[in-house]
């Protein structure tokens, strides 16, 4: 099935001839027909114009175009702007809108030949963990649809994980990539904040928000971070850092790498069968030739409550501009202050307002102080840990989230507990280092995706995803697909 397929082996088959980008953008959507109406993991796609696209990437092939994603199909979240395509951010409040232009990592995409197709659910504004903060219904798990994919990016990794297309992009802002890349068995990578323009992302929290490929492999990462990735004049916060070619580091030599165990991170709520997982795949990088050191990472337990101060005054003043008169959604009313209400009140969700709430607070004179200012005094503490662990290490390894994928409607009555799912991953972005996670092993009974996480240095991607790849390659995890996907 040419829709199983990563990006490297549908390459290879579209450069060969063996098979045209029409029939694997058919096969992807012939999957979205067949397991979507389980899964919904996409919010729309347009058949007509990703055949269009199709038919061009075949044109190009034949006449000997050579591009990285030539002709391969890839869906996104729907927080990225696709000239043309409906950007709604998992939100009633943007209405009807369609992007009028492209996103910088979607040009890029496009640049490389890619078929960009298709909205994938996500939580409201990216706020959430479980894709339930969706205004349009919850994205299930393809390994158990009674259980959530996690979120923000839940459609972008249920689609991966159910081959409904070839790699998905996703946003990350405090783990939004990596947990539920983890929670459905598929590679999620965060990029280190700059590494790849933000133009065209819809903001939830501006110093933390990375956009990042969500896919089968880590070489189809490696693939998609080395297209995405440089400096971009529209946004002032990407970095004029050399981009690598992060595919040929992919050498499988970690001899001598030195990964680095928090003992921090081996907290009360973490689950059993994941901690053993874990500990294998530590094993397994001993056996494959890497040094394993205690580290500590003593700000750890701040991360959380640092996070809901920063991240939620951040969204606080980027979510002001949805006020019912620029675009998007609009109920009409007797004065502008009362259409604002009214607008607003209709268009966002329960989690959106808690958080506009919060952030408005803690920006709020008399309160600023005492909480955002601090907030940011306790962020560079925990940015200084990492930078110091970095020292004497080249990664750093955790799980990525403290169980496997959750009931729906398990943690839906309680944030608190919803929040604390993000406990691993969300110091990476107050950092603003990279990270990654990777299918590390199952639960029993239900069968359900366990992931790894690796944090590397800013602008480590390179070792990174060499780490990744290595312990990847000498483990199966990544091959096995849920019950959903039809065999061969
Ligand atoms: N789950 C976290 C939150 O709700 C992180 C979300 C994200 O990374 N976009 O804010």
């Amino acid at each position: 099935m040419l829709n199983q397929l990563t990006i490297s082996e549908l390459a290879a088959k579209l450069a060969s001839r063996e098979v045209s980008a029409r029939e694997a953008t058919q096969a992807c959507l012939d999957q979205i027909a067949r397991v979507d109406g389980k899964i919904h993991a996409f919010l729309s796609h347009n058949t007509v114009d990703a055949l269009a696209q199709a038919d061009a990437a075949d044109k190009a092939i034949s006449s000997g175009a050579k591009k990285p994603l030539l002709g391969i199909p890839i869906a996104v979240k729907d927080v990225l702007a696709v000239k043309n395509q409906p950007l709604n951010c998992g939100s009633k409040i943007l209405g009807n809108f369609i992007s009028p232009y492209d996103a910088t990592a979607i040009e890029k995409l496009k640049a490389a030949g890619a078929i960009v197709f298709g909205r994938l659910n996500m939580d409201e504004f990216a706020m959430g963990s479980s894709t339930e903060n969706s205004a349009f219904g919850v994205t299930k798990n393809p390994w158990d649809i009674t259980r959530i994919p996690g979120g923000s990016s839940g459609g972008s990794a249920a689609a991966v994980a159910a081959d409904e297309a070839i790699a998905t992009l996703g946003t990350d802002t405090g783990g939004s990539i990596r947990q539920p890349a983890a929670l459905c068995g598929v590679v999620g990578l965060k990029p280190t904040y700059g590494r790849i323009s933000r133009y065209g992302l819809v903001a939830f929290a501006s110093s933390l928000d990375q956009i990042g490929p969500l896919t089968k492999d880590v070489r189809d990462a490696a693939t998609l971070l080395g297209v995405m990735s440089g400096v971009d004049p529209r946004d002032s916060t990407s970095v004029p850092q050399p981009v690598p070619d992060y595919v040929a580091a992919l050498d499988g030599n970690i001899k001598g790498l030195k990964l680095g165990l928090p003992s921090e991170y081996l907290i009360g709520g973490l689950d059993p069968e994941v901690k053993a997982a874990v500990d294998a795949a530590v094993k397994q990088y001993e056996k494959l030739g890497a040094e394993i050191v205690e580290i500590s990472l003593p700000h750890t337990d701040y991360a959380v409550a640092t996070y809901y101060i920063v991240a939620t005054a951040e969204a606080s003043a980027n979510l002001a501009r949805f006020d019912g008169i620029r675009y998007g959604l609009r109920v009409e009313a007797k004065d502008p202050t009362e259409l604002y209400r009214q607008t607003r009140g209709a268009g966002f969700g329960a989690e959106v307002k808690r958080r506009i709430i919060l952030g408005t607070y803690v920006l709020s004179s008399g309160y600023h102080d005492a909480y955002y200012l601090r907030a940011q005094k306790v962020r560079t503490l925990i940015r200084n840990d990492f930078l110091k662990a970095f020292e004497t290490v080249d990664a750093i390894v955790t799980p990525t989230t403290p169980t496997a994928a959750f009931k729906i409607g398990e943690k839906s009555d309680d944030p608190l507990q919803m929040y604390l799912s993000d406990i691993f991953t969300i110091s990476c972005n107050l950092a603003g280092i990279c990270g990654v996670s990777l299918p590390c092993g199952f639960t029993k009974s239900p069968k359900l995706p366990i992931g790894l996480q690796l944090l590397g240095k800013p602008f480590g991607e390179k070792t990174l995803l060499k780490l990744a790849h290595a312990y990847e390659q000498s483990t199966a995890w990544h091959q096995e697909k849920p019950p959903l996907a039809p065999a061969g």
